[in-house]
């Protein structure tokens, strides 16, 4: 029996939507819905500290606003705390406790191994796993040939000292529990795939393809996210953001209600037409929300507006 493709999108619910984790929402759901396969939903919500209580209504409501429906109903990291505490026990000795602080470590490209050989209680230590040398690289939908070869990776937290899985673990576990076999992300993430598919490899799980997509950078080079406050997703504009997003993965869309450009779009989809880049960059607050402002992007706020305008949709 085959499984079919599995994709997912998985929030970290410190704030709404900006034009960025948008960006991403459309190109994972694209992908799979031009694959006919399904689209699950998961709030990354393990860094406590980070989650703001109403951002996950927020982002629920402009993914439906987007017209991005996912299956089934939305999963949660919080629910599934022994799924990651199983596969530290499964890890065994290749963890070790470390009570080392951020500021004894500041300024280190890697991890020195301080407490490798201390032996100290798992109790109220963060737990790290022994970095090995990385596997020669994947092949990325996106990216082409990612070559990871001959990288160090150096010790890495699975559990932090609070307890709570890191990002890396929490992730591959995730994704195995959840059939995902199919992975659309930011291409920020793709250095921390080195230690997910080292963890993959220990743990005897294969890999999902992977597509790591540009991320949005501001005009001062920063990637748009929630700690520099990008602009939140105004939803009253879903058929602007929607076409400004096409526009960003290659796509002219006409502007229209949301579905019918998504219909289109799934009709349109090549993830092989994607800059495969790292980032765009160049783009400034307009308005609601980011638009593309470089020439060669053929959607800018003036063209959506008038598009809109012909379209006889209301403007924002
Ligand atoms: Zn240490």
């Amino acid at each position: 029996m085959t499984r079919g493709y599995v994709g997912r999108f998985a929030p970290t619910p410190s704030g709404p939507l900006h034009l960025g984790s948008l960006l991403t929402a459309v190109a994972s759901w694209l992908d799979a819905k031009s694959r006919r396969g399904r689209w699950l939903l998961r709030v990354d919500d393990l860094d406590t500290p980070r989650v703001d209580r109403e951002a996950e209504p927020a982002i629920l409501a402009t993914l439906e606003a987007h017209g991005l429906a996912w299956d089934g109903s939305v999963h949660r990291q919080s629910d599934h705390v022994e799924r990651y505490r199983e596969a530290v026990d499964r890890l065994g000795a290749r963890c070790f406790a470390c009570d080392c602080t951020r500021r004894e470590l500041r300024g280190l490209a890697r991890y020195p191994g301080t407490c490798r050989a201390r032996q100290l209680t798992r109790e109220g230590n963060a737990l790290r796993a022994r970095g090995e040398i990385a596997a020669p690289g994947f092949m990325d939908r996106v990216q082409g040939r990612v070559d990871m070869g001959g990288r160090i990776v150096g010790d890495f937290i699975v559990q932090r000292r609070d307890g709570f899985a890191s990002y890396p673990l929490a992730v591959v576990m995730d994704d195995l529990a959840m059939g995902v076999n199919n992975v659309v992300r930011g291409a920020d993430l793709l250095d921390n795939t080195a230690e997910q598919l080292l963890l993959m490899g220990w743990l005897g799980i294969e890999p999902p393809n992977y597509a790591h997509l540009p991320v949005i950078l501001e005009a001062s080079g920063v990637k748009l996210s929630k700690h520099n406050r990008a602009t939140a997703i105004d939803n009253r504009c879903a058929p602007v953001n929607l076409a400004a997003v096409l526009s960003l993965l290659g796509f002219d869309a006409p502007i229209d209600h949301v579905e019918t450009m998504l219909a289109w779009a799934v009709g349109a989809w090549d993830i092989a037409r994607l800059p495969r880049a790292a980032s765009y960059a160049g783009f400034v607050a307009i308005g609601d929300g980011f638009v593309p402002s470089r020439a060669e992007y053929p959607v800018t706020s003036g063209q959506a507006t008038a598009r809109i305008a012909r379209t006889g949709l209301r403007t924002p």
